[in-house]
């Protein structure tokens, strides 16, 4: 059960958004434009640090930490969405196991990086 880090999700589907903090963060790592958008920047897709694979992966913003597309094995190409993932997780204990740590360390990390979350 894990990410197989295939990029799809940093380089086509969802918006990420990043806190002013995150932003500014990131930006020092590699200048980028961001839309702004009601107190959250936006990094454009394809994400500007993917390089066959995240570049920044220990800063990697808060909701990339939160982000899973529910596909539980390689190669599937599927996209679950919020609704779906939680009817796996009901069906699949490891599933659920694994998605509850990382929304919990994803949680952790905002909340030190300008969000306001809650478990
Ligand atoms: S979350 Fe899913 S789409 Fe994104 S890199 Fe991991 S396996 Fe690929
Ligand atoms: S910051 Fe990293 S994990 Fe997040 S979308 Fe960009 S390349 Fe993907």
């Amino acid at each position: 059960m894990n990410c197989f880090k295939c990029g799809e999700c940093c380089k086509t589907f969802g918006d990420i958004k990043l806190s002013p903090e995150e932003y500014k963060d990131l930006y020092e790592i590699k200048p980028f434009n961001a839309e702004f958008d009601n107190g959250k920047y936006i990094i454009p897709k394809p994400c500007v640090f993917y390089e066959n694979e995240c570049s920044i992966y220990d800063h990697r913003p808060t909701m990339c930490r939160m982000h899973h597309c529910g596909r539980i094995n390689e190669g599937d190409k599927r996209v679950e969405w919020m609704g779906e993932m939680r009817i796996l997780m009901d069906t699949n204990p490891e599933y659920k196991e694994f998605i509850t740590k990382m929304e919990n360390d994803a949680v952790e990390y905002g909340n030190k990086h300008g969000w306001s979350l809650h478990k």
